[in-house]
């Protein structure tokens, strides 16, 4: 009796240890003698167990569990931890993940998806815009090039450990039908713009559609619709009215493009109303919740303070923005000032990819060379960016963004056996300045596996290849 007191005193001083460790307090013994009792109950159904994993929670404490475990229930987070929950739980699926990094699956905050269809095209010329991409979607933006063209982009999302992603597109319901069968979560906006579009004959078409695209989509457990006003230049101010109502009254998200071009944006509304895009925005009642503003590089302090106060989501979408010349928006004032902002690749015509891994090392060095400082957003900001500020930029924080039991089980594993990622003394710099898209190993969104060991299994790759060539053959044989 005297030994099995001293046993259970023991493992009662092992577990309070590993509860400083890995909580920061220490509980006392009645306490961690009680959760024993629990430990020792009978093991709790899960329908997936990941043991043997880096688990990289990004809950409030920033929990890392370096022999980790997570059990996942239908579409839920049951439990994380270390490996002595192993035990308390039993599962039809087990995922050894060979030492891997287990995290929240990466969100990628603004994107054209189906662009994948022009990617390469109209690449380092001025004004590319009006002189190509819109001239290219006039004439091959149709139902079928939107449909394959998002599920080539999804395949590669994917692949790269993104799981939530924010698009604007016309034919939104395509890209709707496309999310469904790649099982990714989206927020997806049906754009509204002044010019007769691939999918609205006329002018502000897309606004009736998006209408009746969210009420076509309420409750949908994966997707989130919403309306996309293209940007402040190319949506006039009774439209944005118009847009900012309807949000209101459909409890509905707005993606827009804020703050990106110098002539005909700023300095147009300047000139017309004296105010910068964002007092802009204020004026026409679109700044508030509801709204997830794309790039925000020409920001003054007074307009940051207003997307803060106003809770407003930004994309930060820094390679697009390098690769365009504009300018580095000041994502290091917005983060460190505690905005809700995430990380972005733009459209694949306009960054070349979809993968947020690919942009981490960008975001961190690009913010330290713009302020001449090496200390400016570590490595554990740039995850938190493409994670849980992803989350709060979509205003999905409740949801996703972080392993904690409650949340969706949006999760990936990163294989950690690359020579890159050998030996790991830090996770959150082998993910920002070595991990590449191609670590990526498994991708798990909603409780359902969609890629393992690198095969995706919700989509038919080979012949979504097929198509996207046969797509790209006929864009080639027109502009020749
Ligand atoms: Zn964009």
């Amino acid at each position: 009796m005297a030994g099995g007191t001293s046993v259970a005193h023991t493992v009662s001083l092992t577990f309070s240890l590993h509860l400083r460790r890995t909580f920061g307090f220490s509980a006392p013994p009645f306490l961690v003698l009680a959760t024993l009792a629990c430990v020792s109950a009978a093991p709790q159904p899960a329908d997936l167990l990941i043991s043997n994993a880096y688990v990289v929670t990004m809950d409030d404490r920033r929990t890392v569990h370096p022999q980790g475990v997570v059990a996942i229930r239908g579409s839920q987070i049951l439990a994380v931890g270390g490996a002595e929950i192993t035990a308390e739980y039993t599962a039809s699926k087990h995922i050894d993940a060979r030492g891997g990094i287990v995290m929240p699956g990466m969100i990628n905050t603004h994107t054209h998806v189906s662009m994948t269809v022009f990617r390469g095209l109209g690449d380092d010329v001025p004004d590319r815009l009006r002189r190509f991409i819109f001239p290219l979607e006039k004439t091959f933006v149709d139902r079928d090039v939107v449909y394959w063209g998002g599920l080539h982009g999804m395949a590669e999302m994917i692949a790269g450990g993104v799981t939530t992603f924010a698009n604007m597109y016309y034919f939104e319901d395509e890209i709707a039908r496309a999310t469904r069968q790649a099982g990714m979560r989206a927020i997806l906006g049906q754009t509204i713009i002044n010019f007769p579009a691939p999918d609205a004959p006329e002018p502000y078409g897309g606004l009736d559609l998006a209408k009746k695209f969210i009420l076509a989509h309420r409750g949908d457990p994966l997707i989130t619709a919403a309306f996309s006003p293209h940007s402040p230049y190319t949506v006039d101010e009774e439209h944005l009215r118009a847009v900012a109502n309807a949000a209101e009254e459909l409890e509905a998200p707005v993606l827009i493009h804020l703050a990106e071009m110098m002539s005909e944006e700023i300095n147009y509304l300047r000139q017309k109303y004296q105010q910068t895009p964002v007092e802009y925005l204020k004026s026409v009642g679109l700044l508030n919740r509801r709204l997830i503003a794309a790039h925000c590089i020409f920001v003054n302090d007074t307009d940051i303070a207003l997307l803060k106060e106003n809770d407003v989501g930004i994309a930060h979408a820094m390679v697009a923005n390098l690769k365009s010349a504009k300018g580095v928006a000041p994502a290091l004032k917005m983060y460190n000032q505690g905005l809700r902002i995430g990380l972005a690749t733009d459209g694949p015509m306009s960054g070349n990819t979809l993968d947020i891994i690919g942009q981490l090392g960008y975001v961190a060095k690009i913010h330290k060379l713009d302020n001449k400082d090496r200390n400016v957003m570590p490595a554990l900001h740039v995850v938190d960016m493409a994670t849980r500020g992803g989350a709060r930029a979509l205003h999905l924080e409740d949801k996703v963004g972080s392993l904690e039991p409650g949340k969706l089980a949006d999760l990936i594993i990163i294989d950690t056996e690359g020579a890159h990622m050998i030996p790991l003394y830090d996770v959150y710099s082998s993910l920002v300045y070595a991990a590449t898209p191609a670590d990526v190993r498994t991708t798990i969104i909603h409780g359902r596996i969609v890629m393992e060991d690198r095969k995706i299994l919700s989509l038919d790759v080979p012949e979504i290849k097929k198509q996207m060539r046969l797509i790209g053959e006929k864009i080639q044989a027109r502009i020749k």
